[in-house]
């Protein structure tokens, strides 16, 4: 069997440093474009939710963009998403039965490859259970493909990898299936910057910072760059170093790292206060319950 993850385990340093680059939200302002007006019409249609659109759309804008959530694989979300919505009061009122996430929380419990390949195969062996959760991943990677375009990375952004290039190997850790990947990061012409671009068919994005970075640099010269808790997580499972791109101050986060972040990881003085400070700014920009 071909694991796409081999490339990850394969990669050899050709530089002192090495930073993971997570992709939606943090180099690309796209995450309210994609979750907007692709996820929410797709899952209000494949749930059949139309009658309860209002707080089915609230619910995936809380769990997708603005909770402790934000960046989530599609499928932990999607399952987040349909349980919040069936606790909801208004749906409860409406007596609309919200589809359980049970099958899908039982594949996810034995896949750890959370995509749309590994879906299809999980199907096509006969869990007619996840037809409707394979359709609408699809649905959204065709609405992406038809209608994502023409969203630049941040500003500063391509100076920033020019920039880091110089003593770093970039990596792009994403949970984006692959092919939107390449799509957007070759649109804007800043593919060239990063040595590989590992999507949700490579595995987690603790699986890629461990299969790419870890062991192979040391530990304090590992920085992932992120905009969501999970990119927090992968970094610190792996003891690399994070730097915040901080939701709703994301130019000025790039700003910071052009301008200053960058140099201070380069001289290894990133590690302590200077990270500490940056990760409860985090920390405090994203809630955790909802307020309905
Ligand atoms: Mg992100």
């Amino acid at each position: 069997m071909n694991d796409p993850a081999q490339a990850l385990r394969d990669f050899q340093p050709t530089r002192e440093f090495f930073i993971g680059i997570d992709s939606d939200g943090c180099v690309f302002d796209s995450m309210e474009i994609k979750h907007k007006e692709c996820f929410t019409p797709m899952f209000i249609k494949h749930f059949g939710l139309q009658p309860v659109s209002k707080y089915a759309r609230e619910v995936w804008d809380f769990v997708n963009l603005y909770s402790k959530t934000r960046g989530v694989n599609r499928f932990p979300a999607l399952s987040n998403a349909l349980d919040l919505l069936a606790k909801r009061p208004e749906v409860i009122a409406r007596k609309v039965s919200v589809p359980s996430p049970d099958p899908l929380d039982e594949w996810m419990t034995r896949e750890t490859k959370l995509s749309n390949s590994s879906l299809t195969k999980e199907v096509q062996g006969g869990n007619r259970d996840l037809e409707n959760v394979l359709a609408w991943s699809n649905a959204v990677n065709a609405m992406i493909e038809d209608l994502v375009h023409g969203v630049p990375p941040f500003p500063l952004v391509p100076e920033s990898l020019q920039k880091l290039n110089t003593q770093a190997d970039a990596m792009v850790i994403s949970q984006t299936p692959a092919a939107a990947l390449e799509r957007e990061w070759a649109e804007h012409d800043i593919a060239r910057h990063v040595r590989i671009i590992a999507g949700q068919e490579m595995g987690t994005k603790t699986e890629h910072l461990k299969f790419a970075a870890a062991g192979k640099y040391p530990a304090n010269k590992i920085l992932m760059v992120g905009d969501a808790p999970g990119d927090f997580k992968a970094a610190k499972s792996n003891g690399a170093l994070f730097y915040p791109i901080l939701p709703g101050g994301e130019e000025k986060s790039w700003q910071r790292f052009f301008d200053e972040a960058l140099q201070v990881f380069f001289a290894g003085e990133y590690a302590g206060e200077y990270e500490a400070e940056l990760v409860q700014a985090f920390n405090a920009s994203l809630p955790e319950k909802p307020r309905w």
